[in-house]
């Protein structure tokens, strides 16, 4: 048998391994806010007791199932018109099914006014209406989009760095209109920035939309998805792989945008969550 010598540079590599370990370990799960918006997390129990990634389903919607630090949990993302209140998570371990519960508490977000110049944007023409209509029921598919993959890393990054203008959650009224919530946030950047994935998945549709304009859906597999919108330029094609930080397109203010700016989108289990909780 041979023993490896304890080096200056591998000592600094150990230590290095060591202190990097604790955040690789942690770095997995989403913060925990069992809020509509938010993203409740559920023990599921432990790895040793089974192997097998359990499989765990709210209503009939399946849920992320992920490990860490030898238990297994369901991260679950809570739409933002979820009832408050107990649900049920059902969940099948090796051999068994069983139902767990979880919280959801109130969250008050702030109202945001936006003040709109192209009117046509808020008082949709009927043709415009029909496609809006068309698109939501389009953008709602792909939402609920699922891929079973071995793996899928929640931590994500900014896909561009900008000052965050609006926030996720807004309610918001466009000239004194109440419309639908903010569900992403908004990265205040000049018009063509390079906008980059915020994590590893493959190109699950790019489209032009009337409300987000020209957009790419990053698939990152077990129900995680994330949307760019407002793009004034697409740079890559459906089906593409691509890695944490690789390039998507270039910023705009297409669509219904006041400005140019990323609106940037995570959606979990079919629904839209709160981006800065992955971040
Ligand atoms: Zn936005």
């Amino acid at each position: 048998m041979t023993r490896l010598a304890l080096t200056p540079q591998r000592f600094i590599l150990c230590c290095l391994f060591t202190l990097a370990w604790p955040i690789f370990a942690y770095a997995d799960l989403p913060k925990a806010t069992n809020v509509p918006g938010g993203v409740a997390i559920v023990a599921l129990g432990s790895v040793t007791a089974s192997s097998n990634r359990p499989q765990a389903w709210l209503g009939e919607q399946p849920i992320f199932v992920t490990k860490k630090d030898d238990v297994w949990y369901a991260v679950v993302g809570l739409s933002l018109d979820l009832a408050l209140g107990q649900h049920e998570l059902r969940v099948a371990v090796a051999e068994d099914t069983k139902t767990l519960s979880f919280n959801v508490q109130a969250k008050n977000y702030p109202k945001q006014h936006i003040k709109l110049k192209d009117k046509s944007k808020v008082e949709l023409s009927p043709t415009d209406k029909a496609r809006a209509v068309r698109e939501i029921a389009l953008i709602q598919e792909l939402k609920h989009h699922w891929r079973d993959a071995p793996n899928t890393d929640l931590s994500l990054t900014l896909p561009a760095k900008g000052k965050i203008g609006g926030r996720f959650g807004m309610r918001r009224y466009f000239n004194g209109e109440p419309r639908a919530p903010h569900v992403g946030l908004d990265v205040v950047v000049p018009g063509n920035t390079p906008i980059s994935a915020s994590g590893q998945g493959e190109v699950l549709a790019v489209d032009d939309y009337f409300f987000n304009g020209k957009t790419v859906f990053i698939d990152h597999g077990n129900g995680l998805i994330t949307m760019y919108c407002h793009l004034n330029r697409i740079d890559v094609q459906v089906g593409s792989r691509v890695n944490k930080g690789q390039h998507l397109g270039l910023s705009g203010a297409t669509g219904r945008a006041t400005g140019p700016h990323l609106h940037w989108s995570v959606i979990l289990n079919g629904v839209m969550v709160d981006p800065e909780l992955f971040i």
